[in-house]
Protein backbone atom coordinates (compact mmCIF):
# COMPACT_ATOMS: atom_id res chain seq x y z
CA UNK A 1 0.00 0.00 0.00
CA UNK A 2 1.09 3.60 -0.61
CA UNK A 3 -0.58 7.07 -0.81
CA UNK A 4 0.09 10.65 0.89
CA UNK A 5 0.23 11.70 4.01
CA UNK A 6 -2.77 13.92 4.41
CA UNK A 7 -1.93 16.35 7.29
CA UNK A 8 1.50 16.91 9.35
CA UNK A 9 1.19 15.06 12.57
CA UNK A 10 1.82 15.45 16.06
CA UNK A 11 5.58 15.98 15.71
CA UNK A 12 4.81 18.71 13.78
CA UNK A 13 2.70 20.42 16.22
CA UNK A 14 5.07 20.00 19.30
CA UNK A 15 7.86 21.75 16.87
CA UNK A 16 5.81 24.67 16.87
CA UNK A 17 5.29 24.66 20.08
CA UNK A 18 8.70 24.34 21.45
CA UNK A 19 9.97 26.97 18.92
CA UNK A 20 7.51 29.40 19.88
CA UNK A 21 8.51 28.60 23.82
CA UNK A 22 12.29 29.23 22.49
CA UNK A 23 11.24 32.25 21.07
CA UNK A 24 9.26 33.66 24.36
CA UNK A 25 12.07 33.08 26.61
CA UNK A 26 14.24 34.86 24.21
CA UNK A 27 11.94 37.82 24.35
CA UNK A 28 11.92 37.43 27.96
CA UNK A 29 15.38 36.99 28.91
CA UNK A 30 16.77 40.18 29.54
CA UNK A 31 13.70 41.65 32.22
CA UNK A 32 14.31 37.84 33.87
CA UNK A 33 18.16 38.08 34.17
CA UNK A 34 19.01 35.38 32.08
CA UNK A 35 22.10 36.01 29.53
CA UNK A 36 21.81 35.36 25.81
CA UNK A 37 24.37 34.60 23.12
CA UNK A 38 24.22 34.89 19.57
CA UNK A 39 25.60 32.34 17.54
CA UNK A 40 25.90 30.18 14.31
CA UNK A 41 23.98 27.14 13.45
CA UNK A 42 26.94 25.29 11.49
CA UNK A 43 29.45 24.12 14.65
CA UNK A 44 27.71 25.83 17.17
CA UNK A 45 28.64 24.95 20.90
CA UNK A 46 25.22 25.56 22.24
CA UNK A 47 25.99 22.43 24.99
CA UNK A 48 28.70 24.47 26.72
CA UNK A 49 26.48 27.61 26.45
CA UNK A 50 23.63 25.84 28.18
CA UNK A 51 25.71 24.43 31.08
CA UNK A 52 25.58 28.40 31.95
CA UNK A 53 22.07 28.49 31.42
CA UNK A 54 22.81 30.97 28.99
CA UNK A 55 19.95 31.19 25.80
CA UNK A 56 21.05 30.77 22.20
CA UNK A 57 19.90 32.98 19.54
CA UNK A 58 20.91 32.08 15.51
CA UNK A 59 20.62 35.22 13.30
CA UNK A 60 20.74 32.50 10.61
CA UNK A 61 17.35 30.75 12.01
CA UNK A 62 16.22 34.35 12.69
CA UNK A 63 16.70 35.20 9.52
CA UNK A 64 14.99 32.22 7.45
CA UNK A 65 12.00 32.93 10.25
CA UNK A 66 12.09 36.22 8.28
CA UNK A 67 11.79 34.44 4.84
CA UNK A 68 9.07 32.05 5.24
CA UNK A 69 7.15 35.06 7.04
CA UNK A 70 7.92 36.90 3.96
CA UNK A 71 9.24 39.81 6.02
CA UNK A 72 12.85 39.84 5.05
CA UNK A 73 12.13 42.08 2.51
CA UNK A 74 12.35 45.28 4.73
CA UNK A 75 14.77 44.12 6.42
CA UNK A 76 17.28 43.50 3.71
CA UNK A 77 16.06 47.17 2.25
CA UNK A 78 17.19 48.40 5.24
CA UNK A 79 20.52 47.01 5.52
CA UNK A 80 21.04 48.27 1.65
CA UNK A 81 20.02 52.07 2.72
CA UNK A 82 22.81 51.39 5.23
CA UNK A 83 25.60 50.48 2.60
CA UNK A 84 25.49 46.85 2.40
CA UNK A 85 25.97 46.38 -1.18
CA UNK A 86 23.46 43.32 -3.41
CA UNK A 87 25.88 40.51 -3.33
CA UNK A 88 25.75 40.79 0.31
CA UNK A 89 24.67 37.45 2.02
CA UNK A 90 20.99 37.91 2.44
CA UNK A 91 21.30 36.54 6.19
CA UNK A 92 23.59 39.12 7.42
CA UNK A 93 21.30 42.03 5.71
CA UNK A 94 18.36 40.60 7.01
CA UNK A 95 19.92 40.39 10.46
CA UNK A 96 21.42 43.86 10.01
CA UNK A 97 18.00 45.54 9.05
CA UNK A 98 16.37 43.29 12.04
CA UNK A 99 18.55 45.14 14.11
CA UNK A 100 18.32 48.83 12.71
CA UNK A 101 14.26 48.19 12.51
CA UNK A 102 14.14 47.55 16.55
CA UNK A 103 14.63 43.82 16.19
CA UNK A 104 10.73 43.18 16.13
CA UNK A 105 10.88 39.67 14.16
CA UNK A 106 7.98 37.83 13.38
CA UNK A 107 8.19 35.48 15.94
CA UNK A 108 8.43 38.19 18.82
CA UNK A 109 11.30 40.42 19.98
CA UNK A 110 15.14 39.81 19.82
CA UNK A 111 17.06 40.46 22.74
CA UNK A 112 20.31 42.28 22.54
CA UNK A 113 22.85 39.74 23.12
CA UNK A 114 25.10 39.62 26.33
CA UNK A 115 28.04 37.68 24.07
CA UNK A 116 28.85 37.24 20.47
CA UNK A 117 30.42 33.51 19.67
CA UNK A 118 31.77 33.23 16.41
CA UNK A 119 32.41 30.00 15.55
CA UNK A 120 34.48 30.28 12.53
CA UNK A 121 33.65 26.85 10.79
CA UNK A 122 34.19 27.55 7.38
CA UNK A 123 32.28 30.79 5.90
CA UNK A 124 34.47 33.73 6.01
CA UNK A 125 31.01 36.02 6.10
CA UNK A 126 30.47 34.77 9.55
CA UNK A 127 33.80 36.73 10.88
CA UNK A 128 32.61 39.93 9.52
CA UNK A 129 29.16 39.67 10.48
CA UNK A 130 29.32 39.44 13.85
CA UNK A 131 32.38 41.93 14.09
CA UNK A 132 29.72 44.30 12.57
CA UNK A 133 27.07 43.02 15.37
CA UNK A 134 29.51 43.45 18.13
CA UNK A 135 29.60 47.13 16.83
CA UNK A 136 26.70 48.20 16.51
CA UNK A 137 25.58 45.78 19.75
CA UNK A 138 28.43 46.94 21.65
CA UNK A 139 28.80 43.51 23.32
CA UNK A 140 32.30 41.05 23.66
CA UNK A 141 32.86 39.36 20.69
CA UNK A 142 34.44 35.48 20.69
CA UNK A 143 35.92 33.98 18.17
CA UNK A 144 36.11 30.03 17.75
CA UNK A 145 39.16 29.29 15.06
CA UNK A 146 38.26 26.05 13.42
CA UNK A 147 40.86 24.04 11.42
CA UNK A 148 39.42 23.46 8.09
CA UNK A 149 38.98 20.25 6.87
CA UNK A 150 41.47 20.19 3.82
CA UNK A 151 41.22 16.13 3.39
CA UNK A 152 38.97 14.78 5.75
CA UNK A 153 41.34 13.61 8.13
CA UNK A 154 40.41 15.52 11.87
CA UNK A 155 44.07 15.74 13.58
CA UNK A 156 44.19 15.02 17.10
CA UNK A 157 46.07 18.54 17.66
CA UNK A 158 43.15 20.38 15.78
CA UNK A 159 40.69 18.83 18.66
CA UNK A 160 43.34 19.88 21.39
CA UNK A 161 43.33 23.63 19.81
CA UNK A 162 40.00 24.22 20.01
CA UNK A 163 39.86 22.68 23.35
CA UNK A 164 41.42 25.33 24.48
CA UNK A 165 39.67 27.40 22.96
CA UNK A 166 36.68 26.12 24.45
CA UNK A 167 38.23 26.38 27.77
CA UNK A 168 39.08 30.08 27.12
CA UNK A 169 35.11 30.55 26.09
CA UNK A 170 33.87 28.49 29.41
CA UNK A 171 35.78 31.13 31.39
CA UNK A 172 34.52 34.24 29.77
CA UNK A 173 30.38 32.72 30.31
CA UNK A 174 31.72 31.86 33.96
CA UNK A 175 32.87 35.87 33.85
CA UNK A 176 29.20 36.80 32.14
CA UNK A 177 27.00 34.67 34.23
CA UNK A 178 29.17 34.41 37.65
CA UNK A 179 29.18 30.90 37.88
CA UNK A 180 32.00 28.38 37.26
CA UNK A 181 31.56 25.32 34.31
CA UNK A 182 29.62 22.30 36.00
CA UNK A 183 31.67 19.20 34.15
CA UNK A 184 29.07 16.80 35.72
CA UNK A 185 25.78 18.99 34.28
CA UNK A 186 27.95 19.54 31.15
CA UNK A 187 28.12 15.60 30.49
CA UNK A 188 24.70 15.44 31.80
CA UNK A 189 23.36 17.84 28.85
CA UNK A 190 25.61 16.31 25.78
CA UNK A 191 24.46 12.96 26.90
CA UNK A 192 20.80 14.39 26.04
CA UNK A 193 22.56 15.73 22.65
CA UNK A 194 23.75 12.38 22.01
CA UNK A 195 20.22 10.71 22.24
CA UNK A 196 18.40 13.49 20.32
CA UNK A 197 20.89 12.82 17.94
CA UNK A 198 20.17 8.86 17.79
CA UNK A 199 16.58 9.45 16.82
CA UNK A 200 17.18 12.19 14.41
CA UNK A 201 19.57 9.78 12.22
CA UNK A 202 16.84 6.88 12.47
CA UNK A 203 14.11 9.31 10.86
CA UNK A 204 16.41 10.36 8.23
CA UNK A 205 18.14 7.07 7.38
CA UNK A 206 14.29 5.90 6.90
CA UNK A 207 14.47 7.54 3.71
CA UNK A 208 16.13 4.92 2.32
CA UNK A 209 12.68 3.06 1.95
CA UNK A 210 10.42 3.02 -0.76
CA UNK A 211 8.49 5.06 -0.80
CA UNK A 212 10.10 7.51 1.54
CA UNK A 213 8.13 8.51 4.00
CA UNK A 214 9.36 12.02 4.62
CA UNK A 215 10.76 14.65 1.99
CA UNK A 216 14.56 14.74 3.50
CA UNK A 217 14.85 18.32 2.05
CA UNK A 218 12.01 20.67 2.03
CA UNK A 219 10.33 18.47 5.25
CA UNK A 220 13.68 17.87 6.68
CA UNK A 221 14.42 21.84 7.27
CA UNK A 222 11.05 21.71 9.80
CA UNK A 223 12.16 18.51 11.73
CA UNK A 224 15.87 19.78 11.98
CA UNK A 225 14.70 22.68 13.84
CA UNK A 226 14.97 21.32 17.24
CA UNK A 227 18.60 19.49 17.07
CA UNK A 228 19.54 23.51 16.35
CA UNK A 229 17.50 25.05 18.79
CA UNK A 230 17.52 22.97 21.48
CA UNK A 231 20.08 20.67 21.72
CA UNK A 232 21.34 19.07 24.97
CA UNK A 233 17.51 19.31 26.53
CA UNK A 234 15.02 16.95 27.42
CA UNK A 235 12.06 18.70 25.26
CA UNK A 236 14.11 17.78 22.35
CA UNK A 237 14.65 14.62 23.07
CA UNK A 238 10.99 14.09 23.42
CA UNK A 239 10.57 16.13 19.71
CA UNK A 240 12.46 13.52 18.33
CA UNK A 241 10.70 10.37 20.01
CA UNK A 242 7.68 12.04 18.82
CA UNK A 243 8.91 13.01 15.57
CA UNK A 244 10.47 9.04 14.91
CA UNK A 245 6.68 7.83 15.86
CA UNK A 246 5.58 9.83 13.41
CA UNK A 247 7.73 8.43 10.39
CA UNK A 248 7.53 4.92 12.20
CA UNK A 249 3.64 5.23 11.24
CA UNK A 250 4.08 6.69 8.22
CA UNK A 251 6.41 3.83 7.28
CA UNK A 252 4.09 1.09 8.59
CA UNK A 253 1.34 2.49 5.92
CA UNK A 254 3.63 3.22 3.10
CA UNK A 255 2.66 6.85 3.33
CA UNK A 256 4.91 9.41 1.64
CA UNK A 257 5.17 13.32 0.65
CA UNK A 258 3.85 12.46 -2.89
CA UNK A 259 1.02 10.42 -3.25
CA UNK A 260 3.36 8.03 -5.88
CA UNK A 261 7.03 8.95 -5.83
CA UNK A 262 8.22 9.02 -9.47
CA UNK A 263 11.72 10.21 -8.37
CA UNK A 264 14.10 9.92 -5.63
CA UNK A 265 16.40 13.46 -5.82
CA UNK A 266 19.90 14.37 -3.76
CA UNK A 267 19.34 18.06 -2.65
CA UNK A 268 22.20 20.20 -2.30
CA UNK A 269 21.88 24.22 -1.25
CA UNK A 270 19.47 25.67 1.14
CA UNK A 271 15.84 26.12 0.05
CA UNK A 272 14.61 29.38 -1.13
CA UNK A 273 12.72 30.84 1.89
CA UNK A 274 9.95 33.12 1.12
CA UNK A 275 8.79 30.78 -1.68
CA UNK A 276 9.82 27.54 -0.12
CA UNK A 277 5.96 26.26 -0.66
CA UNK A 278 6.31 27.61 -4.55
CA UNK A 279 9.37 25.57 -4.66
CA UNK A 280 8.78 22.35 -3.05
CA UNK A 281 5.31 22.45 -5.29
CA UNK A 282 7.64 22.25 -8.39
CA UNK A 283 9.14 19.15 -7.42
CA UNK A 284 5.43 17.30 -6.10
CA UNK A 285 4.57 18.03 -9.47
CA UNK A 286 6.66 15.57 -10.65
CA UNK A 287 6.39 13.22 -7.71
CA UNK A 288 10.01 14.50 -7.15
CA UNK A 289 10.78 13.38 -3.43
CA UNK A 290 14.24 14.91 -2.03
CA UNK A 291 15.48 11.09 0.37
CA UNK A 292 18.70 13.35 1.25
CA UNK A 293 19.99 16.97 0.92
CA UNK A 294 23.39 18.54 2.49
CA UNK A 295 21.56 21.30 3.93
CA UNK A 296 19.82 19.03 6.70
CA UNK A 297 23.27 18.37 7.75
CA UNK A 298 24.75 22.09 8.24
CA UNK A 299 24.59 21.23 11.41
CA UNK A 300 25.61 18.13 12.08
CA UNK A 301 27.23 14.83 10.36
CA UNK A 302 25.01 12.68 12.64
CA UNK A 303 24.22 10.12 9.73
CA UNK A 304 28.15 9.85 9.23
CA UNK A 305 28.55 8.54 12.96
CA UNK A 306 29.48 11.31 14.92
CA UNK A 307 28.15 12.08 18.30
CA UNK A 308 28.61 14.02 21.45
CA UNK A 309 29.83 12.10 24.19
CA UNK A 310 29.40 12.20 27.82
CA UNK A 311 32.70 10.86 28.60
CA UNK A 312 34.80 13.68 26.51
CA UNK A 313 32.44 16.53 26.52
CA UNK A 314 34.57 19.02 25.21
CA UNK A 315 36.44 16.91 22.98
CA UNK A 316 33.48 15.99 21.26
CA UNK A 317 31.71 19.73 21.05
CA UNK A 318 35.73 20.14 19.29
CA UNK A 319 35.00 17.17 16.73
CA UNK A 320 31.47 18.41 16.32
CA UNK A 321 32.24 22.03 15.08
CA UNK A 322 35.77 20.18 13.14
CA UNK A 323 33.28 18.18 11.34
CA UNK A 324 30.52 20.25 10.18
CA UNK A 325 29.26 20.85 6.51
CA UNK A 326 30.97 24.32 5.95
CA UNK A 327 34.11 23.05 7.22
CA UNK A 328 34.60 20.44 4.67
CA UNK A 329 36.48 21.06 1.38
CA UNK A 330 35.21 20.54 -2.08
CA UNK A 331 36.22 17.27 -3.03
CA UNK A 332 34.88 15.75 0.61
CA UNK A 333 31.16 18.10 -0.39
CA UNK A 334 31.13 16.17 -3.32
CA UNK A 335 32.25 12.75 -1.81
CA UNK A 336 29.06 13.12 0.17
CA UNK A 337 26.74 14.01 -2.42
CA UNK A 338 27.85 10.69 -4.54
CA UNK A 339 27.70 8.83 -0.87
CA UNK A 340 23.90 9.96 -0.65
CA UNK A 341 23.23 8.93 -4.05
CA UNK A 342 24.32 5.49 -4.13
CA UNK A 343 23.02 4.85 -0.68
CA UNK A 344 19.59 6.35 -0.92
CA UNK A 345 19.30 4.90 -4.73
CA UNK A 346 18.49 8.44 -5.93
CA UNK A 347 17.72 9.13 -9.94
CA UNK A 348 19.34 12.50 -9.43
CA UNK A 349 20.91 15.09 -8.16
CA UNK A 350 19.30 19.09 -7.52
CA UNK A 351 21.87 21.66 -6.75
CA UNK A 352 19.82 24.97 -5.54
CA UNK A 353 22.47 27.56 -5.63
CA UNK A 354 22.68 30.50 -3.74
CA UNK A 355 23.06 33.88 -5.33
CA UNK A 356 24.43 35.44 -2.43
CA UNK A 357 25.86 32.54 0.11
CA UNK A 358 29.22 31.71 -1.48
CA UNK A 359 30.19 29.18 1.34
CA UNK A 360 27.54 27.07 -0.38
CA UNK A 361 27.68 28.03 -4.04
CA UNK A 362 31.54 28.12 -4.63
CA UNK A 363 32.27 25.16 -6.79
CA UNK A 364 28.46 23.69 -7.61
CA UNK A 365 28.78 24.37 -11.19
CA UNK A 366 32.39 22.29 -10.99
CA UNK A 367 29.84 19.36 -9.46
CA UNK A 368 27.32 19.56 -12.01
CA UNK A 369 29.81 18.80 -14.65
CA UNK A 370 31.81 15.54 -12.51
CA UNK A 371 28.19 14.39 -11.45
CA UNK A 372 26.87 14.49 -14.79
CA UNK A 373 29.70 14.06 -17.20
CA UNK A 374 31.95 12.08 -15.25
CA UNK A 375 29.59 9.83 -13.46
CA UNK A 376 26.30 9.57 -15.47
CA UNK A 377 24.40 11.37 -11.88
CA UNK A 378 21.87 13.81 -13.86
CA UNK A 379 22.50 16.78 -12.31
CA UNK A 380 20.09 19.84 -12.21
CA UNK A 381 21.52 23.36 -11.25
CA UNK A 382 19.00 26.49 -10.75
CA UNK A 383 19.23 29.44 -8.71
CA UNK A 384 17.99 32.05 -6.43
CA UNK A 385 18.28 33.10 -2.73
CA UNK A 386 17.75 32.27 0.42
CA UNK A 387 16.04 35.51 1.83
CA UNK A 388 15.58 37.80 -0.82
CA UNK A 389 12.71 37.01 -3.05
CA UNK A 390 13.94 39.39 -5.92
CA UNK A 391 15.91 36.48 -7.32
CA UNK A 392 13.80 33.95 -7.44
CA UNK A 393 12.00 33.92 -10.86
CA UNK A 394 9.42 31.46 -10.51
CA UNK A 395 9.02 30.92 -14.38
CA UNK A 396 12.12 30.50 -15.13
CA UNK A 397 12.97 28.20 -12.37
CA UNK A 398 9.69 25.90 -13.13
CA UNK A 399 10.73 26.16 -16.74
CA UNK A 400 13.97 24.16 -15.94
CA UNK A 401 12.89 22.02 -13.15
CA UNK A 402 9.90 20.67 -16.11
CA UNK A 403 12.66 20.63 -18.56
CA UNK A 404 14.57 18.67 -16.39
CA UNK A 405 12.12 15.78 -15.35
CA UNK A 406 10.93 15.57 -18.44
CA UNK A 407 14.30 14.72 -19.77
CA UNK A 408 14.44 12.11 -16.39
CA UNK A 409 11.32 10.61 -17.81
CA UNK A 410 12.12 10.25 -21.34
CA UNK A 411 15.60 8.27 -19.96
CA UNK A 412 13.66 6.09 -18.25
CA UNK A 413 11.02 5.35 -20.96
CA UNK A 414 13.91 5.12 -23.74
CA UNK A 415 16.33 3.77 -21.71
CA UNK A 416 19.09 6.30 -22.94
CA UNK A 417 22.09 7.35 -21.76
CA UNK A 418 23.37 10.62 -21.32
CA UNK A 419 23.18 13.89 -19.58
CA UNK A 420 20.17 15.76 -18.11
CA UNK A 421 20.51 18.98 -16.74
S1 LIG B 1 27.36 33.17 3.14
FE1 LIG B 1 26.11 31.30 3.34
S2 LIG B 1 27.11 30.05 4.95
FE2 LIG B 1 27.92 32.16 5.09
S3 LIG B 1 26.59 33.17 6.57
FE3 LIG B 1 25.69 33.59 4.59
S4 LIG B 1 24.18 31.94 4.30
FE4 LIG B 1 25.55 31.29 5.97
Amino acid sequence: MTGRYEHQGKGRDLQKQLLGDWYRRLETAPQEGRKVAYLFVPGNVAELLRAFDIEVCYPEINALQCGIKKTSSSFIMSAEDMGYSSDVCGYVKNDIGLWKQGNEGPLGRLPKPDLLLCTYCGCTTFIKWFEALAEYYDVPLVMLDVPYQRDGRMEPGDVRYLVGQLRELAATCAKITGRKLDEARLSEIVALSARAEDLWVDILQAARHRPSPFDAYFEAVFFMAPIYALRGTRECVEYYRAAKQEIDERLAHGLGPAGEERFRIVVEGPPPWPSFRAFWEMFKDWGAVAVASTYSKVGGFWDRGFRHDPARPLESIAEYCLGCYTNQSLPMRADLIRSYVKEYEADAVVIHSVKSCRSFSVGQADFREEFTRERGIPTLLVESDLVDPRYFQHAQLKNRIDAFFESLEHRRVTGAAGAAR
